[in-house]
């Protein structure tokens, strides 16, 4: 029998628990305990506000073992931003926010994935540039689409050495959408606890980007940042 769910079976899964009211969903036998475990104690040491803000949006947080077992069309898909060799497979964690599904998986093509709740972080970023748009009356479906984040994005990338533009290579992406949207996640990522780059290294080369969603979207949504919660 085959292990895949399909998209509607997703969301047929009846959630094993709920953490800031967004449901964890998961079937038994698919992932281990001690995986989902990992990720309780990571959105346990996350403001329950932002959880709140993702889940009044109605996404849902799948747990897989490999990101094929839910969505098999992405086993040889290249993910955004990744070498012309990537697959579905190879990635960890994704955020498919027309569906509102935030995705994690135990396990990539080759090991088990060891950055957990640097993804969930990155992920949840995701969640809620697509959640409070229409939220805090921006009138786009992305935050990460606004003018200003445009430009404070742009801001960035202009004043950044050759050397962190290399590194950061995944959050500028020739300033395209992709670009932006990667650095509107990152940059909440980092705010709590850090994401998929060290936390100091992004807010030094994206000073105005992180300062931007601080003041902009977490303070004015009353979500602590930085460790204060
Ligand atoms: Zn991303």
């Amino acid at each position: 029998m085959s292990t895949y769910l399909s998209i509607d079976q997703c969301r047929n899964i009846t959630a094993q628990a709920y953490v800031g009211g967004l449901p964890i969903c998961y079937r038994d036998g698919n992932v281990s305990p001690q995986f989902v475990q990992t990720v309780l104690d990571a959105l346990s040491l996350l403001p329950e506000q932002l959880l709140q803000i993702i889940a009044e949006r109605q996404f849902i947080l799948i747990l897989s073992g490999i990101l094929s077992d839910v969505h098999p069309e992405q086993k040889y898909q290249k993910p955004r931003g990744h070498s012309q060799h990537g697959k579905g497979d190879d990635i960890n964690g994704l955020c498919c926010a027309s569906l509102r599904h935030i995705h994690l998986t135990e396990f990539t093509t080759r090991h088990k994935a060891m950055d957990t709740a640097e993804t969930l972080r990155h992920e949840l970023g995701h969640a809620l540039d697509y959640s409070v748009g229409a939220y805090l009356g921006l009138g786009y479906r992305d935050v990460s689409l606004n003018y200003d984040f445009n430009q404070v994005h742009l801001a960035d990338v202009t004043l950044m050495g050759s050397h962190a533009k290399q590194v950061l290579t995944y959050y500028i992406q020739n300033c395209s959408l992709a670009g932006r949207s990667e650095a509107f996640a990152e940059a909440t990522a980092s705010l709590f606890g850090g994401g998929c780059q060290d936390a100091e290294y992004f807010w030094r080369h994206f000073p105005n980007v992180v300062a931007w969603v601080e003041s902009n979207i977490l303070n004015v949504l009353g979500i602590p940042t930085r460790g204060d919660f």
